[in-house]
């Protein structure tokens, strides 16, 4: 191809180029004006709601929790990140006028916001101030990932805590998490102080190495056998700096899993579902399904995926069972808390003629559950299943479930005290299943 055509390199109005800049250039300013529109929306609403002055009712912690509920709801945010959002609002325009200032004129992204308060957030407030004005000139010019170089060579400077300090903060962020990956797999993430967790890693790696000297015909890779070594060592070992009371080694790990009945059967490759959601491959789900104390059976709805009934040989607990099947998670919009970990709630109080009935209960995590009953949300359960809340300006949000996050089959289940040996698995009797809900 020759150059005919091409667009033309110099700038100007009358470039097509120049004009696609231009409008990306504008958007992205706009986009950051918007932004910041939001973000004193939030710290105005977060103002009003601590002064009281919305007329909420109720300590400061509930009124910012019931506002956090309604914004999250309107919003399609969950309430816990719109509060924290709030807290993130309020803290940019009251400590970093400059860069919020850059950010509501259009200047810098919210992506170069975030830098600049993520380094500087501990600086005192002389520091802060000439932080500031050095980050915002250079957020005008480079990326967001230039600009953190900067900020954190800058913070560093002008930091007045010595790094004893600072690690001593640092160290309140430690903590361990889990995220979903593709095919069947989580990634285990611990934070720690850098010399446990390379003294853990090496640890690791000498006994993989031992592991491996052992056996010349292990065909693992040495990062293999480490992440097989952590897994043995976190799950059956005794934690010993901590149990002075010799309860924790009564704890075991507790996850809940659906397998499909065809799966289990050896007749099926359909994936089992980890605690609702993450597919677990059908080898796993049958060595676990082989080791489990006691079971749980759901009879699902072949197309929703409904729970339709449970049989377990503790009747006592059988509708307690059959709602945490069928509510999976906590019923308020955008919530994942485990069912196993919430209340149970009658939603028309029991005290006041509410009926013990699954039409009348639903699963809230602890959160929910004191901002139904501490904030003027309110909550009414549908025949359906569908869970809907009324907000406090009355709109209204229903909570419902799809049928792609539940699990047809069996649900194997962590013993229960006294539970019942595991009776033999049978193959689905050919009925058809019971009308749905
Ligand atoms: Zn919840």
């Amino acid at each position: 191809m020759s150059n005919q055509g091409a667009l033309p390199e110099e700038p100007g109005q009358s470039s097509p180029r120049g004009a696609l800049l231009d409008i990306l250039t504008s958007s992205q300013r706009a986009v950051a004006e918007l932004e910041a529109l939001q973000f004193s929306v939030f710290a105005g609403a977060l103002q009003h709601a601590l002064s009281g002055s919305d007329g909420t009712a109720g300590d400061s912690a509930m009124r910012v929790r019931e506002l956090a509920a309604e914004i999250g709801a309107a919003m399609r945010l969950p309430d816990r990140t719109v509060e924290r959002l709030l807290g993130e609002a309020t803290d940019l325009i009251e400590r970093f006028p400059a860069t919020f200032d850059a950010m509501q004129t259009g200047r810098i992204t919210r992506q170069h916001v975030r830098v600049i308060v993520d380094a500087g957030g501990r600086l005192d407030d002389d520091a802060r101030a000439e932080y500031e004005s050095r980050l915002v000139e250079i957020a005008a010019v480079e990326t967001a990932g230039r600009l953190r170089r900067v900020a954190r060579g800058t913070a560093e400077r002008l930091q007045p805590q010595s790094l004893d300090e600072r690690h001593a903060m640092a160290a309140e962020q430690r903590g361990v998490f889990v995220t979903d990956l593709d095919d069947g797999m989580a990634c285990l993430t611990a934070v720690r102080p850098a010399t446990l967790a390379h003294g853990v890693h090496d640890r690791l790696s000498a006994m993989g190495r031992a592991v491996k000297a052992a056996d010349p015909d292990d065909c693992r890779t040495l990062s293999q056998v480490r992440a097989d070594l952590l897994c043995d060592l976190a799950l059956t070992a005794v934690p010993a700096g901590h149990d002075e009371l010799s309860v924790l080694s009564e704890i075991k790990a507790e996850v809940s899993i659906v397998v499909p009945v065809l799966t289990l059967l050896d007749q099926s490759t359909d994936a089992a579902l980890l605690d609702g959601a993450q597919p677990v491959d059908p080898a796993t789900a049958r060595a676990l399904a082989g080791a489990a104390p006691g079971w749980t059976r759901i009879l699902t709805h072949p197309i929703a995926a409904t729970p339709l009934a449970v049989d377990r040989y503790r009747p006592s607990k059988h509708q307690r069972r059959l709602l945490r099947a069928l509510d999976e998670r906590c019923r308020f919009p955008g919530c994942g808390y485990l069912a196993r970990h919430c209340d149970l709630d009658h939603h028309h109080d029991a005290a006041l003629g509410g009926a013990t009935s699954t039409d009348n209960l639903s699963h809230l995590c602890r959160r929910h559950h004191m901002l139904k009953h501490h904030s003027r949300w309110t909550v009414v359960k549908q025949g359906d299943g569908v869970v809907v809340w009324t907000s406090p300006t009355k709109r209204q949000y229903p909570d419902r479930h799809y049928p792609e996050t539940r699990g047809h089959g069996v649900r194997f289940e962590p013993p229960s005290a006294g539970g019942s040996p595991p009776p033999g698995v049978r193959a689905p009797d050919g009925k058809p299943p019971p009308a749905p809900f």
